[in-house]
């Protein structure tokens, strides 16, 4: 009795697919608006989606323009256990409404503005929900915070992977040693500064990174895009994410005539740098105007996506892929685990193994097998993420919150968009999940004033903080 219980427990931990996670796959697809339920859609079929935290830690240190959160946000001050318990919450639903794996952002505010061990104590409970964190930061910290975060009371260390976002454009104010950055060239230096830590912290104390790069961009930096690629792209990261600035969050930070750079514009200047034709319509990530994404790796200078979106063989093995592994946690798996995940898909379909290998072979041609020899393979995945304004978020979100389709094609558009979201941000106060545009354009302001009274600058006495919680009716 006891070994068939033990069989059956083995069964299911090496089941491909956890059965939550299948679950929330065709919840999500069947949700999707149909124009983006396509061969190349990876939402509803391989992933879940994008999760972030808001109203953890609202405050920044330095200035953005723009910057995508409310006026207040930098009137709250940053306590290390109401993020703890409010990413508990946030992360608690999430896992419910989707399932056991994703990845989620820690993110704020400025993450490195609260004190290590509340920062690892947050990216733990985010790992116990089953997330797999990044923590979004401006980078301008030093080594110490770094290892303090990394390693736990006894020096040894505490979190055995650390994913970092670092974002660093010149539209970024107040960065130490470079307060106001004359150009994008100028802040190489804090790029290879920041990822050097994370070598040094491997190297010192054998925690394995994660490193993506974030870049706000306006008609201002448009055009170092594909420098900054260039002389960046050996630093570390592995991941390089633009963002076209967008009217969203502060006001008072909106500066420039965003609009004048369009997303194709942003990424003909991502290909430059990049040195090649980046096919971004093999996979899709919700919505074509929201996200473009490319994997693929360097090898030496030159670049090599994994995914021709013109060659109808890989376009096939793009199928083939969702078809078969389609909900498979590559990532958030461990190894042996995932080696007998994989096996059992394998052992049921062999001619897997013709599919991937065709793939392989073509990729391993294409590449160069003496280049293979020579260079070390650096996965890399250029991104570009496009928020939407707040002027028309805040009409689409509520024509939805009411059950009406818009008239105006471009709140239609904004709608569609919406529905089709890739990032969301969990309130526990009502169960709901929402795209992060929608935290932004409609509900950080209040969220931000109800933080700013129970979590005053300078403490107030005699104040009940529950009652001034946020989501409470005040
Ligand atoms: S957060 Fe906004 S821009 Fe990003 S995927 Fe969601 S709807 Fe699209």
């Amino acid at each position: 009795m006891r070994l068939l219980s033990l069989l059956h427990d083995l069964e299911v931990v090496t089941r491909p697919v956890h059965p939550e996670t299948r679950a929330a796959l065709d919840r999500r697809w069947v949700e999707l608006p149909e124009a983006v339920r396509t061969p190349a859609q990876a939402l509803g079929q391989h992933a879940v989606g994008c999760e972030g935290t808001h109203g953890v830690f609202p405050r920044c240190n330095l200035a953005c323009t723009p910057c995508y959160h409310s006026r207040d946000a930098n009137r709250v001050a940053v306590s290390g256990s109401h993020t703890q318990t409010e990413v508990a919450a946030q992360m608690s639903l999430l896992r419910t409404v989707r399932g056991p794996r994703a990845h989620a952002q820690l993110i704020g505010g400025e993450v490195s503005l609260l004190p290590a061990d509340d920062h690892a104590a947050a990216l733990q409970v985010m790992i116990d929900h089953g997330r797999q964190p990044m923590s979004m930061s401006h980078g301008d910290f030093d080594y110490d915070y770094l290892r303090d975060l990394a390693l736990g009371p006894e020096g040894k260390p505490r979190l055995k992977r650390l994913s970092f976002a670092g974002h660093f454009d010149m539209l970024m104010f107040g960065r130490r040693g470079i307060e106001r950055p004359a150009d994008e060239a100028s802040l190489n230096l804090y790029r290879q500064r920041f990822a050097d830590m994370f070598k040094r912290l491997k190297r010192e104390h054998g925690v394995r990174y994660f490193l993506a790069h974030n870049m706000t961009v306006t008609p201002r930096n448009l055009d170092q895009i594909a420098a900054v690629i260039r002389d960046c792209k050996d630093y570390g990261f592995g991941l390089f994410s633009f963002q076209p600035a967008a009217f969203l969050g502060d006001d008072r930070r909106w500066h420039e005539s965003y609009r004048d750079a369009s997303g194709d514009e942003v990424w003909a200047e991502v290909e430059k740098g990049a040195g090649c034709r980046l096919p971004f319509r093999a996979l899709q990530i919700g919505d074509e105007r929201c996200n473009r994404t490319t994997y693929g790796f360097f090898l030496g200078q030159t670049y090599h996506p994994i995914l021709d979106d013109e060659n109808p063989a890989d376009l096939a093995v793009r199928d083939t892929f969702f078809r078969y592994f389609g909900g498979v946690s590559f990532s958030g798996t461990p190894l042996p685990l995932l080696t007998v995940k994989i096996a059992r898909v394998v052992a049921r379909h062999p001619s897997l193994l013709g599919w991937f290998g065709g793939w392989l072979a073509r990729t391993v041609r294409k590449a160069g097998l003496g280049n293979l020899l020579r260079h070390r393979i650096r996965p890399v995945t250029f991104v570009m993420h496009s928020f939407m304004d707040a002027a028309d978020v805040a009409p689409a979100w509520a024509g939805l919150q009411a059950g009406r389709d818009s008239s105006d094609p471009r709140i239609a558009a904004t709608q569609q968009r919406l529905l089709a979201c890739s990032y969301a941000m969990a309130h526990p106060e009502t169960g709901e999940l929402v795209p992060a545009c929608v935290q932004h354009s409609v509900l950080d302001p209040a969220e931000n004033i109800a933080l700013r009274r129970l979590l005053p600058l300078t403490p107030v006495t005699g104040r009940s903080a529950a009652s001034t919680r946020p989501g409470s009716s005040v």
